[in-house]
């Protein structure tokens, strides 16, 4: 019998299309002799829609996103998404049971923890982080005092709240000015894609980062800057990882950020980095320590900094949910160290199965 993917992709983020992107190619990649897709799209307003199990490889985004307007496309009500016996509202449809669902989303409501929950409560075997490692990988503050906890070397960092900073605000701004210093980074604790992520040289541009950073979230994370290398790190298994070879990013503006993420298109990959050999089994062996502080499971990228002036290592971060088409960092890693795209969901969809068979 061929095993039920439910595929979850779009979303209400700012990552919408990435995921539209992402659920292409790995519709593209799934040996369909193997398995059935059946796709699970939320639009921007995060209303789920199902349609007809794929059959084939879709053509492009349109096809896959069962507009209102669409005719096979139907709106259901969430947890009874996954089960057969469920009758469907108002779209006549019934809903298709799945054996496991693979989200293809980033960022809040996909690589936080809440979706996880919901999987959770039906009981339905998914790829990737079960909730804690994706709500603690997804919160910068709380990620950094868990590695901390693994004396695994990090940037001086400080944080507060809207209402901490509305009510003391000079105070955190010697705070600030006393242990971090300037430059800057300022992030709003929980996000991804670089949005909400401003450098400050000085108060001026410190206040307007705090305050551009706090329309995101209502926490906020203050770094030291550090001038260096940015090298990524991919990691794969449950509880027993492993740990990619080495990649790095070569930004086209300042740093990364979203502009030079998605937009551009000129930040240059080097697969692997051209590190020495003892950094590249330091930096794996970080990021299974990190893996395994954060009880990751799944996949993980593992995000680092190897600062220029002396090689020192400091773990920026890591996210549950990585870029995940064929030419982002965590596939190709992958494929750099031996195993292909196609190797890759065939792996990650086992590791979801045997998760969920160790937890019955
Ligand atoms: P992702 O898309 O990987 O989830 P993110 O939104 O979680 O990204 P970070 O990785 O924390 O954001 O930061 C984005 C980028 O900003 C980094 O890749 C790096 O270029 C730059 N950056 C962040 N923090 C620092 C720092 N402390 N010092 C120097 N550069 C930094
Ligand atoms: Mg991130
Ligand atoms: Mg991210
Ligand atoms: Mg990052």
């Amino acid at each position: 019998r061929k095993l039920k993917v439910g595929l979850i992709y779009g979303g209400k983020s700012g990552e919408h299309e990435v995921s539209l992107q992402t659920a292409l190619a790995v519709i593209k990649a799934f040996d369909l002799s193997k398995y059935d897709i059946v796709p699970f799209y939320i639009t921007k307003q995060g209303e789920w829609r199902t349609g007809p199990q794929l059959t084939a490889p879709a053509e492009n985004a349109a096809q896959l996103q069962f507009d209102t307007a669409a005719p096979q496309g139907s709106t259901l009500p969430i947890p009874s998404l996954f089960r057969d016996s469920s009758p469907a509202v108002g779209g006549g449809a019934a809903a298709p049971s799945v054996d496991v669902v693979f989200p293809l989303l980033h960022g809040t409501f996909g690589e936080d923890g809440t979706i996880q929950g919901l999987f959770e409560m039906t009981n339905i075997p998914y790829v990737g982080a079960g909730v804690l490692a994706s709500a603690v990988g997804m919160d910068k503050v709380m990620m950094k005092k868990v590695f901390a906890q693994e004396q695994l070397p990090q940037v001086v960092f400080r944080h507060f709240t809207r209402k901490q900073w509305e009510k003391d605000r000079p105070f955190f701004l010697m705070e600030i000015e006393v242990s971090v210093g300037y430059p800057c980074f300022v992030k709003p604790a929980n996000l991804g894609s670089s949005v909400g992520i401003s450098k400050a040289r000085n108060r001026d541009e410190f206040i307007e980062a705090v305050e551009y950073a706090f329309r995101y979230d209502r926490k906020v994370i203050v770094e030291e800057n550090v001038e260096a290398r940015e090298i990524e790190v991919s990691v794969l298994g449950n509880d027993e990882p492993r740990a990619s070879v080495p990649g790095e990013i070569v930004p086209s503006s300042e740093f990364y950020d979203y502009k030079a993420k998605y937009v551009d298109g000129k930040s240059a990959m080097i697969i692997p980095a051209e590190i020495s050999e003892e950094l590249s089994l330091k930096l794996q062996e970080m990021a299974l320590r990190a893996y395994q502080a954060i009880d990751g499971s799944g996949l993980t990228r593992v995000d680092f900094f190897v600062r220029k002036s002396d090689q020192q290592i400091f773990i920026n971060e890591v996210n549950t949910m990585p870029g995940f088409t064929p030419f982002s960092m965590y596939p190709l890693l992958w494929k750099e160290t031996g195993v292909s795209y196609q190797q890759l969901l065939d792996t990650l969809i086992d590791l979801a199965v045997q998760r969920h068979a160790e937890k019955q």
